[in-house]
């Protein structure tokens, strides 16, 4: 199993900054319309593994669907770096943007495949 790890990352302009642990042993590929349009590749995180250091004020909440998921877009240069949900059972998830991660090769990240379109 993989050991949990802590990354920082951010915006593509920096204003944004997180912490966050993790060890990306799922890490979404998902065929829904945002995930699709965006490339967005996310990891599941408990609230207490993921720390935004810098940009609060600059983030711009966007929701879609049922607005489950409020994803906290940077307002200057537009990336989505995380996403604050709910789950069925009513506690509160992170989904990180792992693309957000200082320095992440994305062709090393192990992909679970997500039938997202069809839910
Ligand atoms: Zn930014």
């Amino acid at each position: 199993m993989p050991t949990p790890k802590t990354f920082t990352g951010g915006c593509h302009c920096g204003q944004v900054r997180f912490e966050a642990t993790s060890d990306l042993a799922m890490v979404t590929a998902c065929n829904c319309s945002i995930c699709t349009k965006k490339g967005l590749h996310l990891a599941f995180l408990a609230p207490t593994n993921f720390q935004l250091r810098a940009g609060e004020e600059n983030l711009k909440e966007y929701l879609f669907n049922r607005h489950a998921i409020r994803h906290q877009l940077c307002i200057d240069c537009g990336v989505d770096v995380f996403a604050r949900g709910t789950r069925p059972d009513g506690t509160e998830v992170i989904a990180l943007n792992v693309s957000c991660i200082d320095g992440i090769d994305l062709s090393t990240i192990a992909m679970t495949p997500i039938d997202g379109r069809n839910r």
